[in-house]
């Protein structure tokens, strides 16, 4: 409860972006910050130590940097989950739906061995969609996502309960 509320208290709400009526949760105060950033990561690599993983994915883009940091202290490897187009070897797709439109998610088939224990890390989880698609990459080419990990829930848009209900187990650190 004290490591949420420090963490909390770093992050900063900015209000009507990207757009009028969004309160956008930035989480760059909490990297910029040495100390806040290595509490972050510590909880991080304490929560996974003996969870016996095989590799950390991140999810483009902010996931990359928690997630590459948190591999390298597990001594893991870490692999991208990236947005469409951005990845040069074979892939696997999941389309997701947004508010306006649609977003496409990927993975190369070679990223995880069948049956790898991964752990899923992104930033926030707000409606759910980039986690369960990503979630979904991995499942397809064989891995078990372990955990799916992140800072922030905002567990008013109904991600976290979605997320769940699809037996994906899910850590958030504060909402
Ligand atoms: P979801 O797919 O609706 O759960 O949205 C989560 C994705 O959108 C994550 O990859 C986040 O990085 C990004 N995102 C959505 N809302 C916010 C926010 O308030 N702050 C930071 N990232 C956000």
């Amino acid at each position: 409860a004290l490591d949420s509320t420090y963490i909390r208290n770093h992050i900063r709400t900015v209000p009507d972006w990207p757009e009028p009526g969004v309160q956008f949760r930035d989480i760059t105060p909490l990297l910029q910050n040495p100390k806040t950033f290595r509490v972050l990561v510590d909880l991080f690599v304490h929560r996974y130590m003996d969870k016996q993983l095989d590799i950390v994915a991140g999810v483009d883009a902010r996931g990359f940097i928690l997630g590459a940091v948190v591999a390298y202290e597990l001594n893991l490897g870490f692999v991208p989950i990236r947005k469409k187009g951005k990845l040069p070897f074979l892939t696997v797709q999941e389309e997701y739906e947004l508010e306006y439109g649609s977003a496409t998610v990927e993975i190369h088939t070679d990223a995880c061995k069948p049956g790898d224990r991964v752990l899923l890390i992104d930033d926030l989880v707000a409606t759910g969609g980039t986690m369960i698609a990503a979630a979904k990459l991995l499942t397809r080419i064989g891995a078990e996502v372990v955990e799916a990990a992140a800072i922030v829930d905002l567990p008013e848009l109904g991600g976290s309960k979605l997320i769940r209900d699809l037996n994906i187990p899910l850590h958030t650190v504060c909402n």
